[in-house]
């Protein structure tokens, strides 16, 4: 792109940069009316135990069905959520819809109790430090009728580097409540590890770019260095490990021989409606 003197000009000297700015401004201001019109839905990716190929639960992924442009990813729109402060009541949402399609699960395979399957839900930071977190997700979890121990809150490892105990105490809260909190994208933001143990986590959710450094065969020595010293770190603290990105057999096996507990990823399922998660999980049930 030319270098012009004039600031604006420059500007408009991107008709990419700029298609993308008013898209983005326009994703923006349309999310408010978005939730309203229930424009938002979730699909379910499940979490299969690595040792018997169990469904075990399932990660709630939020999707936007824009009235022009289509099924939008989160990527395209969680960022702006977050800046204007949309987040709160959206991440609100998508936990009261998860938490009642575990219930459903739950009623479907003939129990109030744990069942087989649990919700993972994801926690953007600005959630975090919003002040009714805790009280909302309990309100919502009683009106469910669904316990605690169904459900998993994801964090990310960015989300909690260098966090102090004020952000730290809601996460607490939960926890001792019976919610368990992960870690997620674990591996990429060189937190301290010894720091680990401050944290009121229970997993750890090791991301995707260590999963895909074991797509090629052998697999990379020193990634499997890595993957194993945080699994023995992970389990000598008491956090059980998830990986993400699963795109292979082979994978998933050098995973599960390195001691990871739980997997995700294309291989086993993409994300999908909830019925899927029905058909899986009664399949697995019977064997
Ligand atoms: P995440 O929590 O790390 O979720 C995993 C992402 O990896 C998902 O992308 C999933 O579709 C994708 N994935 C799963 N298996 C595979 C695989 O085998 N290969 C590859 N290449 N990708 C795989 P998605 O659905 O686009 O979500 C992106 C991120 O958006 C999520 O990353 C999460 O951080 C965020 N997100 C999604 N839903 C919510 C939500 O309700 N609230 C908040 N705050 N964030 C959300
Ligand atoms: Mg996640
Ligand atoms: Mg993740
Ligand atoms: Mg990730």
């Amino acid at each position: 792109r030319a270098k012009s003197a004039g600031g604006n000009r420059s500007e408009l000297a991107d008709p990419e940069a700029d298609a993308r700015a008013i898209t983005r401004h326009g994703l923006t201001t349309a999310l408010p009316t978005a939730l309203e019109r229930g424009e938002f839905f979730i699909e379910y990716q499940p979490l299969v135990h690595l040792g018997d190929g169990s469904v075990r639960g399932a990660e709630a992924l939020v999707r936007w069905l824009h009235p022009q442009h289509g099924v939008l990813g989160p990527d395209r729109f969680i960022p702006l959520a977050e800046h204007t402060g949309l987040i709160v009541p959206l991440g609100r949402w998508v936990l009261e819809e998860s938490i009642r399609q575990a219930r459903a699960w739950r009623v479907r395979h003939g129990g109030q109790d744990a069942g087989p399957l649990r919700i993972n839900v994801n926690l953007s930071p600005c959630q975090l430090s919003h002040p009714g977190l805790v009280q909302d997700t309990v309100d919502i979890l009683e009106r469910a009728g669904v316990t605690p121990d169904a459900l998993c809150l994801e964090v990310t490892e960015s989300a909690l580097i260098g966090a102090d105990d004020d952000l730290l105490k809601p996460l607490r809260r939960l926890a001792e409540m019976g919610v368990d909190i992960a870690l997620d994208d674990f591996g990429t933001g060189y937190s301290n590890l010894a720091n680990l143990r401050r944290l009121p986590v229970s997993v750890l959710k090791l991301d995707r770019s260590f999963t895909q450094g074991m797509q090629q065969f052998p697999a990379d020595p020193v990634d499997l260095k890595i993957v194993e010293g945080i699994v023995t770190l992970a389990h000598s603290l008491d956090l059980a490990v998830t990986v993400e990105g699963v795109e292979t057999g082979a994978q998933a096996e050098q995973l599960r021989v390195l001691g990871c507990d739980t997997a995700q990823g294309w291989y086993y399922a993409r994300p999908g409606p909830p019925e899927r998660l029905h058909d899986l999980a009664l399949a697995d049930a019977k064997g």
